[in-house]
């Protein structure tokens, strides 16, 4: 009416990998977000993953990092889930081998525990879930009430096979084979593991939700 477009609405996005930070920008394009990194919005913090789920991981770092910003933030938790071994390395995965820290040897370690477990009992799911935090002093975000957070949880089912294949992406990739596929994760092409990954079905749940809630109205930012 008054003829002055309405600037985006920011979006702090809680990590310091620059491969994300690509990946959330293709996967929300087309939405009056602009996403704003930690650098950029002048903090830096670190934060001790305490929690003992997923969820209450993501938690801790997206309200940090909103109390320290006054942005609306996203951030994410991500592990592998083994039911032989009662749900381990979980939400441990990143740090589930001995220092120093590697991908190499926590997938090592993977292999040592589970190589008496028969091939049937070798059932596994990747989780991600990323956490939307409002700071209390900002306005609602895509519903999302100031000093709510809403939670987005994708996974993928899988097994883990015995040597490792393949030679692209990262972590626990090379023996990891999801469900309905014979190839790992790390012998699919990045748009072929988006796809159907974790990480990728929680960034789209939340894709939904900006586009139903942002994408429509100026309203409620
Ligand atoms: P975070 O999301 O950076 O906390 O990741 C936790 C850990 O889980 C990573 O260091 C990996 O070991 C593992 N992980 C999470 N997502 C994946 C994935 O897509 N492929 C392989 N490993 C993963």
């Amino acid at each position: 009416m008054c003829g002055m477009a309405a600037s985006p609405r920011r979006l702090l996005i809680a990590t310091q990998n620059r491969g994300k930070v690509r990946e959330l920008e293709r996967m929300l394009e087309g939405l009056p977000v602009e996403l704003v990194l930690p650098v950029d919005a002048g903090v830096a913090l670190e934060v001790e993953e305490t929690g003992a789920t997923f969820e209450a991981n993501a938690e801790l770092k997206a309200r940090a990092f909103a109390a320290a910003s006054g942005l609306p933030t996203l951030a994410d938790d991500s592990g592998l889930v083994v039911d032989a071994l009662d749900g381990r390395p979980g939400v441990h995965s990143a740090r589930y081998a001995e220092p120093p820290r590697s991908d190499r040897r926590n997938l090592e370690k993977l292999l040592a525990e589970l190589r008496n477990v028969p091939d049937g009992r070798r059932t596994a799911r990747f989780v991600c879930v990323a956490a939307l935090a409002v700071p209390p002093t900002a306005p609602a975000f895509a519903g999302v009430e100031p000093g709510a957070v809403a939670f987005f949880r994708g996974t993928c089912e899988g097994r883990i096979i015995r040597e490792p294949r393949g030679a692209d992406g990262f972590g626990y990739d090379p023996v990891f084979v999801p469900d309905g596929l014979e190839r790992t994760f790390a012998e699919l092409p990045a748009a072929e593991k988006d796809a159907r990954s974790h990480r990728g079905r929680a960034i789209d749940a939340l894709r939904r939700r900006l586009f139903a809630r942002l994408a429509t109205g100026p309203a409620e930012a």
